[in-house]
């Protein structure tokens, strides 16, 4: 099964990706998650990403195409896979083309989750996030079990700098730019499925679950 999960910033895509990926066993590729690592450890690849992050700009296409390739071409990937934040732009989507050519691969659906923009500033200033293993949670929507503390490791939870309400703002404009010809492509190409965000994580997923069982 070869997905790609499509949203603005704070649909919901990792919240759903770690259900997807845990109930059809196939990883979890997510660009931000490799740029946050890659500038946590300090590679070549994360100062690359860290400026425009910070800005809640794109990191450039030939940057964000390489890191996916690469990941992509990996063993666990034969069985499937989940890409969510990728691609952005429409010179990614077609690189990916290509890509997935190359690995005599295609896409079977782009799982758009679909949230009005006004609830989105709400949901990304109130995310935390665990800096051990990555889960997000939300202050009121989805607060951990303890508060402050990850629930699966304990670790404190943070929050994300480009989580900042200014930040916040440029990301949700830089992103619906592009993210109109992208569902346009997808839809073209007939793998298009449109998900309603705005219910409770639990029934977003049912819906997906239902789609991809279908
Ligand atoms: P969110 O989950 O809030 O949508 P991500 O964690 O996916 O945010 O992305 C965080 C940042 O990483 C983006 O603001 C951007 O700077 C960079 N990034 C992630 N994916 C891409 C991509 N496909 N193309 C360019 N930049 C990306
Ligand atoms: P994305 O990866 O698309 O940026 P996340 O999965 O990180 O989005 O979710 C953004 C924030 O919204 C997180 O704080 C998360 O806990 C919360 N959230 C995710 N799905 C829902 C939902 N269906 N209803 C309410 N809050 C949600």
């Amino acid at each position: 099964m070869n997905l790609i999960l499509m949203g603005l910033p704070g649909a919901g895509k990792g919240t759903q990706a770690e259900k997807i990926s845990e109930k059809y066993n196939i990883p979890h590729i997510s660009t931000g998650d490799m740029f946050r690592q890659a500038i946590k450890d300090g590679t070549e690849l994360g100062k690359k990403a860290k400026a425009y992050m910070d800005q809640g700009d794109l990191v450039p296409d030939e940057v964000t195409v390489g890191i996916v390739k690469e990941r992509l071409a990996k063993d666990d990937c034969e069985k499937g896979f989940l890409l969510d934040g990728f691609p952005r732009t429409i010179q990614q989507a077609e690189s990916l083309q290509t890509i997935l050519q190359e690995l005599g691969e295609s896409i079977d659906y782009v799982l758009h989750v679909d949230v009005p923009e006004e609830k989105l500033v709400e949901r990304l200033t109130g995310r935390r996030i665990c800096p051990t293993c990555g889960k997000a949670y939300h202050v009121i929507y989805n607060p951990p079990k303890e508060a402050g503390k990850c629930d699966k490791d304990g670790s404190a939870l943070i929050q994300r700098e480009d989580d900042q309400l200014e930040t916040v703002k440029n990301r949700l404009e830089v992103n619906k730019k592009q993210a109109q010809p992208l569902l346009d492509f997808y839809h073209d190409k007939g793998y298009l499925v449109t998900i309603n965000g705005e219910q409770d994580i639990d029934l977003v997923f049912k819906d997906i679950q239902a789609k991809l069982e279908q």
